[in-house]
C-alpha cells in the first residue's frame, strides 16, 4: 500500500471506511513511520482543536448577559481614552 494521504486521514476518524481498506490502513499505519507520525501529529492537533471549541461552547443553563459580556471590553475601551 503507497502512504495515506490527508484526506484519507479523515476518512479514518470519521469511520468512513469500511472492511478490508480499514484493515490495509491500520496494517499500513503500523508498518510506516511517517505515516504514523503524521497519524500521531494529527491526532494531537485534533485533540487541541477539540479543547479550544469546547471553551468556545457556552454552559449548560447558564444564560449570556450580553451587559456583563460587553462590561470589561467597555472598560478597556475607556481606560485607553
Ligand atoms: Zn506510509
Amino acid at each position: 500500500m503507497t502512504c495515506i494521504d490527508m484526506e484519507f486521514f479523515g476518512h479514518i476518524w470519521t469511520g468512513e471506511l469500511a472492511g478490508a481498506i480499514w484493515q490495509k490502513s491500520r496494517k499500513h499505519l503500523a508498518s510506516c513511520g511517517d505515516c504514523r507520525a503524521r497519524f500521531e501529529k494529527l491526532a494531537a492537533a485534533r485533540v487541541q482543536t477539540e479543547e479550544v471549541l469546547g471553551m468556545l461552547a457556552p454552559a449548560d443553563n447558564v444564560a449570556i448577559n450580553p451587559a456583563m459580556a460587553y462590561g470589561p471590553i467597555y472598560e478597556s475601551i475607556c481606560s485607553r481614552s
